[in-house]
């Protein structure tokens, strides 16, 4: 049915104390001429029982998508940030944010969401933010940004208000699709009680097949950076002989290192032991979260490197 509203609108993405919103304008004329509704805007209906029900007319749900974009708390300063104006030849590897914005194209209820990496500045933010207006504007699904370092402060403000838990937990466990920005960022490792509300949230999306979570992290989960790998070690053919080296810290190492080095891109052993070094002493996502916590992401949200740092340069150096 051809939507009188969408035709004329005219969407005006305003700064609201952080938030962007969208105020709508269009010509009214053209509504009150509307053939379905006559620019009542409603559709009164009379069915069999006698019961009369009233229903907004198909020509006014670009407004009721307006209110869930307005409700998905997008921060301001991404307002205009949209799928199409991601600069994706920015990137050094383009074929996982491709797939992302495809999946976001043909969103449907209960899909998997995915768990972008990646340093400040690549973009991850942009693509959360671009995704929400399309999946809220294009397709009508209501949405939710959160930064993770901000609910934690959230979470310490309303404890020490003594304000009810389910108050910011429920509308954050129950939206269809949430966005969860800078995930692993900020967290005072001692406090129990902001890694049970974040486990306690993930753990209600986790159990609900119906919904899907997206999160952006500034650290590396373990496969990504190649930890796991390298402390698992592997299988190498030494003097004809099949070997399982083990790896990290162990007497193995050695070996492994110089078997691996230039199956990693490295010209010297050394510097791909400098690599590795850097690998295994950083911070991970699963060092920021609870480990039950980060298997039940894993299981909600395909990771994606975005524009993966070249560790190689800065082991050279
Ligand atoms: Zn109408």
């Amino acid at each position: 049915m051809e939507c009188i509203l969408r035709k004329t609108l005219v969407q005006e993405f305003i700064n609201d104390d952080g938030t962007a919103k969208i105020i709508p304008k269009w010509d009214e004329e053209a509504v009150r001429a509307c053939p379905i509704c006559g620019g009542f805007k409603f559709l009164e209906k009379t069915d069999e029982r006698g019961y009369r029900t009233i229903s907004p007319c198909p020509g006014t749900y670009a407004l009721q998508r307006i209110d869930t974009y307005n409700q998905a708390d997008v921060p301001s300063r991404f307002m205009n940030a949209t799928l199409e104006n991601f600069q994706i030849e920015r990137l050094r590897e383009t074929a996982n944010v491709k797939s992302f914005i495809r999946n976001i194209k043909s969103f449907k209820k209960g899909n998997s969401g995915y768990l972008l990496e990646g340093g400040p500045g690549t973009g991850k933010t942009h693509l959360l933010c671009a995704a929400i207006r399309y999946l809220t504007l294009e397709i009508g699904i209501p949405c939710r940004y959160v930064d993770y370092s901000n609910l934690l402060s959230d979470i310490r403000a309303a404890y020490s208000q003594n304000v009810p838990e389910a108050s910011f937990i429920e509308p954050i466990a129950r939206i269809p699709v949430l966005f969860m920005d800078e995930l692993g960022k900020g967290r005072d490792k001692k406090n129990d009680f902001e890694l049970r509300i974040i486990d306690e949230i993930i753990n209600r999306r986790y159990s609900n097949p119906d919904l899907t979570t997206f999160f952006a992290s500034n650290y590396l989960d373990r496969d990504s950076s190649g930890y796991n790998k390298f402390m698992n070690g592997g299988e190498e053919i030494i003097q004809g002989k099949k070997i399982t080296l083990r790896g990290y810290g162990s007497s193995d190492w050695d070996m492994y290192v110089q078997k691996r080095y230039k199956k990693e891109g490295f010209d010297h052993p050394e510097s791909f032991k400098v690599h590795a070094d850097q690998i295994m002493r950083r911070e991970h996502i699963e060092d920021r979260v609870s480990e039950r916590t980060f298997s039940r992401i894993r299981a909600m949200a395909d990771p994606i490197v975005v524009n993966a740092p070249d560790f190689r340069r800065i082991a050279g150096r």
